[in-house]
């Protein structure tokens, strides 16, 4: 009889172990089915072992190994090992939730065959020529299965509506469908030293700074870490491009991170057209449940050659792992919020050292971290200066002093005027502002009262469209009273600017213009977006006003303006990271403009155009605002001199959760004056969260914070025992490792 040890989706920080009946053959990695309680729960088996310390009477049987999916690598336990210990979150619950939904369930995995589709004789009698224009996704199916059979996901490319084109197609009997996997059509005989032969479309001669950097990469032989820092349109893509082909060539898999899952169709298409040949797959949360499946499947099987995809992706199984990337490096979606807090950024870079291979971390406005890492050595910076468009220059910025011009409703008469100009030139404008709704709250000014959440303490947000008072930290909403609750007086007046005022302004002003407002209420819906960004790329638009949304990597060619509505907020933010990203933000959206032919403009509205930031922003010095943002969080001792750890709790009643806090933090103290390296600590007071009730929870934290990575580590695992002992199903406690919200 031999013993397993499992990890199970339990919040408790061990394995559990089972038996498993003679002549069962059972491995590292296996998913099994267990008895716990009363319920029957899947677990992966961690460790194979020949004793235990549970009582022969109490430890139970396997209720069966489930062979319906590959057993999980050595290499990726060893993954999630690290990242439950580093980020002090239970194994169990670490390992399950790497792992797509469909391999969590003990349902068993009826694996659709893999269909793949080709023209039938008389969809191959068609004369394309003579088949109804209209038909426009039909007729681009019908020419991409002329040149060679494919299987649905590369038929995505084509269009969002494929699928359903396609059943139309087979009804017409056309096109038929087939099982077996299409192995790349270059992928015959693959072994991991052939050298194989990958077109690649569209390939530009690289410029020399390019040319550096794709040689600096390819020449490692092992683990290194790069950071690509180069400004926005300065051809990162196209060494990224260079990079992949390089690796496929070898037999090798690309893991390529990107921050935005509403990015990730585009950049999809994007690199299945540079690499018609080969085998891409998408990793997100937007795929249903089967295709995520199928598609970490593939991973897995070392069939997909290149992994797009945002950060949980980085849990895929790459056998033939050769190459990571990580573009825009610096994004905080990264970072996961619940659960397993875990930088998939950092996790990527722990990832090429176990797999000894070379990691890019890409981006116009690294993460002062990164940049930090990079300067110091630990990372080999390298650096595109130019634009790789000749033509292409950068966009000249502005500031226009609010407390000196006239303003209509938050906008500008000069940033109007300059909108009206494009206008005329049948050029695009972009106002970007990150609030949505029509007014961040709604104020009385007979009495002062403000439309605030009575589930927590943040502002209910003024919705005119459907007329209502809506919270965003909870949902609440109720609608737009007629008088003031609180004196009666029907004197309530919007304050401040959200993107649906400034589109009704910019209406009144201009009546003939067409505008679009891209927000997460006016995409909500799947397709919404996308039909957007194709009405915006056949410009008909004219003005688009949006948030963070439009900011990253679209690339709108009839574009020359863009004006920032009211940023001023993080430059006194008391996060010590909102300028950071309020820089990077600015010149992501800055480099939506003048990216073709045209040169472009960026109008900042602000009452400290003076402000260093503004400036940097001006000179385009990326440089200079780091080092002045370094010296400062060094003086200040913060991040990235020092490492942090947050302890967070909410929970129905104030008391308790500030009695949990006050304890943890007394038992942190206690522990850090028993130890040696006690002047590396430092443990601060407990203080209630940015948003101190929310839903109705009281929400407070305590920061520990050390001088190096390692003792912070060390400490944290000194300090699990007495906050195990403290926790209570009452509140909900967590601890956020590296943590960017305060
Ligand atoms: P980034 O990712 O840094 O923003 P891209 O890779 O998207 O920049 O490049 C910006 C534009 O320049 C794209 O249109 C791209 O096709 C073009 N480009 C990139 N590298 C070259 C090159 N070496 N020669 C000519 N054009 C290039
Ligand atoms: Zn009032
Ligand atoms: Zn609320």
């Amino acid at each position: 009889m031999s013993i397993v040890r499992v990890a199970l989706d339990v919040p408790l920080p061990t394995l559990f172990d089972y038996t498993v009946a003679e002549g069962i053959a059972v491995g590292t990695g296996q998913r099994v089915i267990v008895p716990f309680g009363r319920r029957q729960l899947v677990g992966v088996v961690m460790e194979c072992v020949a004793t235990t310390d549970v009582s022969p009477e109490r430890i139970k049987p396997v209720t069966q190994v489930l062979l319906d999916s590959a057993p999980l690598s050595a290499g990726l336990l060893d993954l999630l090992r690290f990242c439950s210990d580093y980020y002090r979150y239970p194994i169990g619950q670490t390992v399950l939730s790497a792992l797509p939904t469909r391999l969590r369930s003990d349902k068993p995995i009826i694996s659709k065959p893999l269909l793949s589709y080709r023209l039938s004789a008389s969809g191959a009698a068609l004369d394309l020529d003579s088949f109804p224009k209209r038909k426009v996704v039909q007729r681009r199916i019908l020419a991409k299965l002329a040149e060679q059979p494919c299987n649905l996901a590369q038929l995505k490319a084509l269009s969002a509506t494929v699928g359903t084109q396609l059943k139309t197609l087979e009804r017409e009997g056309w096109v038929e469908s087939f099982t077996g996997v299409l192995l790349p059509s270059a992928g015959s005989g693959r072994t991991a030293n052939s050298i194989q032969k990958y077109a690649f479309n569209n390939a530009h001669t690289l410029t020399s700074e390019q040319q550096l950097a794709v040689d600096a990469i390819t020449q490692v032989n092992g683990y290194a870490c790069f950071l690509l820092h180069g400004i926005t349109g300065s051809g990162k893509t196209e060494v990224y491009v260079h990079l992949m082909h390089e690796v496929l060539q070898h037999g090798g898999q690309v893991l390529l991170l990107v921050p935005e899952i509403n990015l990730t169709p585009q950049l999809e298409n994007y690199f299945r057209n540079r690499f018609p040949d080969v085998n891409l797959i998408s990793l997100h949360s937007g795929l249903s449940e089967g295709e995520r499946l199928h598609n970490w499947q593939q991973a897995q099987a070392g069939v997909a050659q290149i992994v797009l995809g945002t950060r949980l992706s980085v849990f895929a199984e790459l056998p033939r792992l050769a190459l990571i990337i990580v573009d825009e490096e610096h994004d905080s979606s990264f970072k996961q919020q619940d659960g397993l807090r875990y930088s998939a950024r950092d996790v990527a870079i722990f990832r090429a050292n176990q797999h000894s291979v070379p990691i890019v971390l890409g981006s116009a406005t690294p993460s002062l971290e990164s940049y930090h890492n990079a300067q110091s050595g630990r990372y080999q910076m390298l650096t595109l200066t130019g634009r790789a468009l000749v033509e292409a220059r950068l966009p000249t910025v502005r500031c226009i002093n609010i407390n000196q011009t006239v303003m209509h409703h938050g906008i500008s008469e000069n940033l109007l005027r300059e909108i009206g100009l494009r206008i005329e030139r049948k050029e695009q404008s972009l106002l970007f502002i990150n609030r949505r709704g029509y007014a961040p709250v709604l104020m009385c000014t007979g009495c002062g009262w403000l439309s605030g959440c009575k589930h927590c303490a943040g502002k209910m947000v003024l919705h005119l469209k459907d007329q209502r008072l809506r919270c965003h930290h909870c949902g609440y909403q109720v609608r737009v009273p007629h008088a003031c609750p609180s004196c009666g007086k029907a004197e309530l007046f919007p304050v401040g600017s959200g993107t649906q005022r400034v589109e009704s302004v910019l209406q009144e002003r201009f009546p003939d213009a067409r505008i679009l407002r891209v927000d997460r209420d006016s995409t909500r819906n799947k397709r919404a977006w996308q039909t957007m960004r194709e009405q915006i790329h056949a410009n008909e638009v004219d003005i688009l006003v949006g948030t963070q949304m439009l900011a990253k990597g679209h690339d709108f060619p009839a574009l020359t303006l863009v004006g920032v509505l009211n940023p001023d907020s993080a430059l006194y933010s008391s996060d010590f990271r909102a300028a950071e990203k309020l820089f990077a933000q600015l010149v992501q959206v800055a480099g939506r403009a003048g990216r073709a032919d045209k040169p472009g403009e960026v109008i900042i509205q602000t009452a400290f155009p003076d402000h260093p930031l503004f400036r940097a922003l001006q000179t385009h010095d990326f440089e200079g605002w780091a080092a002045t943002q370094l010296v400062e969080r060094k003086l200040a001792g913060f991040p990235p001199f020092v490492f942090q750890a947050m302890l967070r709790a909410e929970g129905k009643q104030e008391n308790e959760v500030y009695r949990y806090l006050h304890e943890a933090h007394t038992a942190a103290v206690t522990l850090r004056h028993s130890m040696k390296n006690h002047a590396q600590i430092e443990i601060f007071g407990v203080v209630p969260a940015a948003l101190p009730r929310r839903a109705n929870h009281l929400r407070a934290q305590l920061l520990i914070q050390a001088t190096s990575r390692k003792a912070l580590q060390h400490f944290l695992h000194a300090w699990q025992a007495p906050l195990d002992a403290l926790s209570t199903q009452r509140l909900r406690c967590s601890l956020d490792i590296d943590p960017l919200e305060f």
